[in-house]
């Protein structure tokens, strides 16, 4: 398995380390590196330029010692090494632009790319508490028993309740991960109490001892299944209430923002045919707006109206 790295991530990490951030690396060090790197300014080619400069960057990245911190923690992770032929590693974009993404080429070549913030370099203890955890993720996707599929199979759900589908899987698979590390004398990135209350407002519906139940299971699992997060997933309970359309969305019928959304019980039920007619694939679980209710009350008395004098 091959270690590559974006450009401007490592870059990013080696000014890092001439900024002072991180510990271990000498003003001699520091001079030396911007005297080479002046020097690289005289290359007239634009292209050879950049890749002179990534070389260079890339030797000091290595010098520093910022490689051997992603070498170490990836050898904890048999799997990778045998089943990854690339792990890139590139610069966050942004505040939640964290994890680890798997691409698989029609080859069958996997590589696996992972956003890191170059100033994670200056604190390796709280970095490698990140990367265990991510490098997890990607070593459950890579093993055949996990079952890992890229997309959630979900029929039958509208999009809301796809959403909190997807977001029910990541927080089981976090806590089968946290409670691993955490087993193996890892520092996890959120605690048990955490992961428990998190947990248990997710499963807010169930039973206080199926909750305990089910938490405790799902930590202490060390060989959790994609399949067996699928079961947990769609229960249909708190599902039902995800599609309770915030306020401020988009009316699924005229396709305007709105926060006077029809209650559930206000919408008369002998006018669902008429709008199910009119758009296919809607279900009274997505709502509709106030100002579409009113339309379809006045077309239904209309239409009763006429029917009447015609009869
Ligand atoms: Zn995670
Ligand atoms: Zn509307």
């Amino acid at each position: 398995m091959e270690l590559r790295y974006d450009e401007d991530f490592v870059e990013a990490a080696a000014f890092l380390c001439t900024s002072g951030r991180r510990k271990g690396v000498s003003s001699l060090q520091i001079a030396r590196f911007h005297r080479e790197r002046e020097r690289l300014y005289a290359i007239p080619d634009a292209d050879e330029r950049n890749t002179a400069f990534f070389r260079l960057h890339l030797e000091w990245f290595r010098e520093w010692g910022l490689e051997d911190v992603l070498a170490d923690l990836v050898k904890e992770f048999p799997l990778l090494r045998k089943k990854l032929d690339v792990l890139a590693v590139r610069q966050t974009r942004g505040k939640n632009d964290e994890g680890v993404e798997l691409y698989v080429n029609e080859a069958g070549r996997r590589s696996a790319i992972i956003a890191l913030s170059p100033g994670a370099f200056e604190r390796d203890g709280s970095l490698k508490d990140y990367l265990r955890h991510e490098l997890t993720h990607l070593s459950d996707m890579l093993d055949p028993a996990f079952g890992y599929l890229p997309e959630l199979d979900l029929p039958g759900l509208n999009p809301a309740q796809q959403r909190l589908a997807r977001e029910r899987y990541r927080l089981l698979w976090d806590i089968t991960i946290d409670g691993r590390l955490s087993a193996a004398g890892h520092t996890p990135m959120a605690s048990r109490e955490q992961h428990e209350a998190a947990f248990s407002r997710g499963y807010s519906f169930w039973p206080e001892a199926r909750k305990a139940d089910t938490f405790a299971n799902l930590w202490r699992n060390t060989a959790p299944r994609h399949a067996e997060f699928l079961v947990l997933i769609v229960d249909p309970r708190g599902l039902r209430d995800a599609h309770q359309p915030a306020p401020g969305a988009s009316c699924p019928l005229c396709g305007f923002p709105t926060f006077a959304w029809v209650a559930a019980g206000a919408l008369p039920p002998d006018l669902v045919p008429t709008i199910a007619t009119q758009h296919p694939g809607w279900t009274t679980e997505q709502g509709l707006c106030g100002r579409c209710l009113e339309t379809y009350e006045a077309l239904a008395g209309a239409a009763s109206t006429s029917g009447r004098r015609a009869g």
